[in-house]
């Protein structure tokens, strides 16, 4: 369970990830699925909705011609009763400006086998003297049945409308006119107006129809085409190009005419997979966002257990780092303090021993309190014109000591001539070397090769300070992640020493904040070199060579004295630095 539990915790991110990504995976495939069977449906749907579409407007026209013809037809049987139709002016219910749609009218009676037939204009409600003969013609042809029928004894008929369009050019509509017996007495019949069907009614019924069943600017997409008995097109609300989705022939009147619909730009086909693309393309993007955010905030998780089990290990190794000099300092103090140590060297010797443990007290500490000044932002640097020479000299007498008890050779390299003065903090700088000379004694304790070897020189406009040694080394995957803070290299493994893990991130910052650089060369097992490069400055706008004066404080007598050869050329042979006692 633990074991479990530690897994999870050093792999968040992986499972984390796998938690979301392999849900969220199986989702997009299910809605993959999902969207396959939409567009199969979809471009279905859209064409029995075209379909529906056209019966819509079947069914308009044929409730318009049979309420038209139901009204205008329906004569009362005694104006054909006992010979008398020919008094009749306009024996119709509606006048002329009501009938849309309707040619002449007509009305014959029936007496024994014989029909009498009258026609009439609607337009002027009055009996048409001279009727065309194929009117005529037309006519009879199609009241021949009921004539036959009206001379059957016992024959009954309904008075359900006939629609009669074997003649193209004279369509008509009947009503048979049924005495009290059902018996048929004659006929009234109306011609269909094929000019105002096709000019005024069809483009209307289509109209009026496409918005319902194509809202929201959909109609565009529309073009309905009307073809009459002869295949011709006799009415389109677009171009004609392509393939009918949808055909329909006309229900009741018009019958061997035929609707089509089909899509102007897309068919229902294209549209379907241009949907499908567009939703899926928006789910894939939405999986993207969602795994880029879930592993974006699971990153941050991970940082922000690393940083606090950095912090975890940082407390006690600095508690670590506490106790070692503070319990050397007890035992030397005690031991002076019972007397046991009267001879002069050993006082010197334990003295020395303090006063070692104490720097590293300090120096220690300093990082610590400058490291939260810098988290802070509240730390602030003393810039002067000074010597970096005379840094380098300085910070090296101080940590002569420690470095002769561990046995360390301290190797100075200077250049023949001197460095130009530069602008830094004096004490931030020694601060950055003492910890570059801390840990080059500190990961070369177990080497055989004591040496420390520092040297100063001048590139590219900038000074520089390395300090190389020939211990440990440092992996190249690690070299950058060293001057993150609280960062060491995997303890235990490549070495046990302990430390902060503060120091290199202190030194990257005060370089940095001169405007110069850190960078490490280093070979697992071989050493390493940290080089600091501060840029060349000067104070103020005055000319380098008038402000600056000689490189003030630089003490060659000091460096001599400590054995710094200050004419060696850059990259000379190395010469041991004998510190004095
Ligand atoms: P620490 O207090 O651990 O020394 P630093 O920030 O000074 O913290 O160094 C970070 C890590 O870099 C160290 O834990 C160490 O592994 C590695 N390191 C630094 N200097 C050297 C060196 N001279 N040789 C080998 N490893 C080094």
């Amino acid at each position: 369970m633990l074991k479990l539990r530690t897994f999870l915790k050093q792999h968040i991110v992986w499972v984390g990830l796998l938690a979301v990504v392999v849900p969220l995976i199986s989702i997009l495939y299910v809605q993959y699925q999902s969207l396959l069977k939409l567009e199969k449906t979809s471009s279905v749907a859209d064409k029995v909705w075209m379909r529906n579409y056209l019966a819509d407007v079947g069914k308009e026209v044929k409730y318009f011609y049979w309420t038209n013809a139901e009204q205008v037809l329906n004569v009362p049987p005694h104006v054909v009763a006992g010979g008398r139709l020919s008094e009749w002016k306009f024996p119709f219910n509606k006048c002329g400006e009501e009938m849309e749609g309707a040619g002449r009218l007509f009305i014959a009676a029936f007496e024994s086998g014989n029909a009498e037939t009258v026609f009439y204009d609607p337009a002027s409600n009055s009996v048409v003297a001279n009727p065309h003969p194929a009117e005529m013609r037309a006519a009879s042809l199609a009241i021949a049945p009921l004539k036959l029928l009206s001379a059957e004894p016992g024959a009954t008929v309904t008075k359900q409308l006939m629609v009669f369009e074997h003649d193209h050019e004279h369509r008509m509509i009947l009503k048979p006119i049924v005495d009290d017996e059902a018996r048929v007495v004659g006929v009234a019949g109306m011609f269909l107006d094929v000019r105002f069907f096709r000019e005024v009614y069809l483009p209307r019924a289509v109209r009026n129809s496409l918005p319902k069943f194509f809202p929201d600017g959909k109609d565009e997409n529309v073009v309905v085409t009307v073809h009459d008995d002869r295949d011709e097109v006799v009415f389109a609300n677009g171009p004609v190009k392509k393939e009918a989705e949808a055909v329909l022939y006309l229900p009741f009147v018009f019958t061997d005419w035929h609707l089509s619909v089909e899509s102007r730009n897309m068919t229902p086909e294209q549209w379907a997979r241009r949907n499908f693309n567009f939703n899926l393309s928006l789910s894939i993007l939405m999986t993207l966002v969602l795994v880029g955010g879930v592993g974006l905030a699971l990153r941050t998780v991970s940082r922000e257990m690393k940083l606090s089990q950095m912090k975890t290990d940082f407390v006690s190794n600095v508690s670590h780092e506490l106790r070692t000099p503070l319990s050397s300092i007890r035992v030397f103090g005690e031991f002076m303090k019972l007397g046991r140590v009267r001879e002069g060297e050993k006082m010197r010797e334990y003295g020395e021993h303090i006063e070692t443990e104490s720097r590293r007290l300090t120096q220690l500490i300093n990082n610590i309190l400058d490291f939260s000044k810098i988290e802070s932002g509240r730390k602030t640097y003393k810039f002067e014109r000074v010597s970096l020479e005379e840094v380098v000299a300085e910070t090296l007498k101080t940590c002569e000591v420690r470095l002769k008890q561990s046995d360390f050779q301290i190797v100075y390299e200077g250049t023949r001539e001197p460095l130009p003065p530069t602008v830094l903090d004096h004490e931030a700088v020694a601060q950055a070397l003492v910890n570059l000379l801390d840990n080059a004694v500190k990961y070369s304790e177990t080497s055989t090769d004591k040496r420390v070897v520092v040297r100063t020189g001048q590139e590219e406009g900038f000074l520089t300070v390395s300090v190389r040694d020939f211990g440990v080394g440092i992996a190249r995957k690690e070299q950058s992640k060293i001057f993150e803070k609280f960062y060491r290299v995997g303890t235990g493994l490549v070495h046990d020493v302990k430390g902060s893990g503060l120091g290199l991130a202190l030194v990257k910052h005060i370089v940095e904040s001169h405007g110069g650089r850190v960078r490490v060369e280093s070979d697992l097992g071989r050493g390493s070199t940290f080089t600091i490069c501060l840029p060349i400055r000067r104070l103020g706008d005055a000319p380098e060579d008038e402000a600056a004066p000689r490189p003030s404080g630089f003490d060659k007598d000091l460096a001599l004295a400590m054995g710094v050869r200050t004419d060696v050329q850059q990259h000379s042979h190395h010469v041991p630095l004998n510190l004095p006692d």
